[in-house]
């Protein structure tokens, strides 16, 4: 079942569109087998950017459920934005006025589907938004009590810690992110966006426990089934 609104603090959200940043930490790009290793700069002109449907979420402490369609199931621990109004052609220095929530996530990959549609020039949806490839943490209201641009966060597989980042080494800012999209669409309420893994994507398997944690974002847990 689709996730029908998402908690944050007293109110609940609809979502509305699972907007995704790819390649945004440098790390992550150079990790990748891939013959396409071109790390975006800061002073490039936009991300890159795919959609996945609201029937991807899953709640924290839910069981995910593997995709049969590939075998090789990654996990991309990200931090994620919740909008809490829109607009177009929203200004870098306004942006962050759309938030009102903040948590971790995971945009769940199959990589070895993601490798061939690549080669053969095919867009990413069946590598990246399948049912239940974004599972989503308990958000954290925004209120300017922390800073954006400097939240570690990790990722933990069966205990063992896989992925370590933070906000300050993206390469498209929050602000950027929110401004670019919002050039592109008309961003409204109930818009996520999942911005960008650092390195350390690994493969996951049944029964596997994922732990997504941040000293400001908290503690986030799913369990693979
Ligand atoms: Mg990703």
């Amino acid at each position: 079942m689709p996730i029908v609104s998402i908690p944050l603090g007293e109110r609940k959200i609809k979502p509305c569109r699972v907007f995704c940043i790819g390649k945004n930490y440098t790390d992550h790009v150079l990790e990748l087998d891939d013959v396409d290793k071109t790390v975006q700069s800061k002073t490039g002109k936009y991300p890159v950017v795919f959609m996945k449907p609201v029937t991807s979420i899953v709640s924290s402490g839910e069981l995910i459920q593997a995709p049969e369609h590939g075998h090789t199931l990654h996990h991309e621990a990200e931090v994620v934005v919740l909008l809490g109004s829109g607009g177009k052609n929203i200004l870098i220095d306004d942006s962050l006025r759309c938030v009102s929530g903040v948590t971790l996530g995971l945009d769940l990959t199959l990589r070895d589907v993601q490798a061939d549609i690549k080669k053969r020039g095919h867009p990413w949806e069946l590598a990246k938004s399948f049912d239940q490839s974004s599972p989503l943490g308990l958000m954290s209201p925004y209120d300017n009590s922390f800073d954006l641009f400097n939240i570690s966060f990790s990722c933990f597989i069966n205990g063992e810690k896989r992925q370590e980042g933070n906000t300050k080494e993206m390469i498209f800012s929050i602000p950027k992110i929110i401004s670019f999209l919002s050039t592109v669409w008309e961003l409204f309420p109930g818009d996520l966006i999942y911005t960008g893994t650092p390195s350390g994507v690994g493969t996951l398997c049944k029964r596997d426990e994922i732990i997504l944690e941040s000293p400001i974002l908290g503690r986030h847990k799913w369990t693979m089934f």
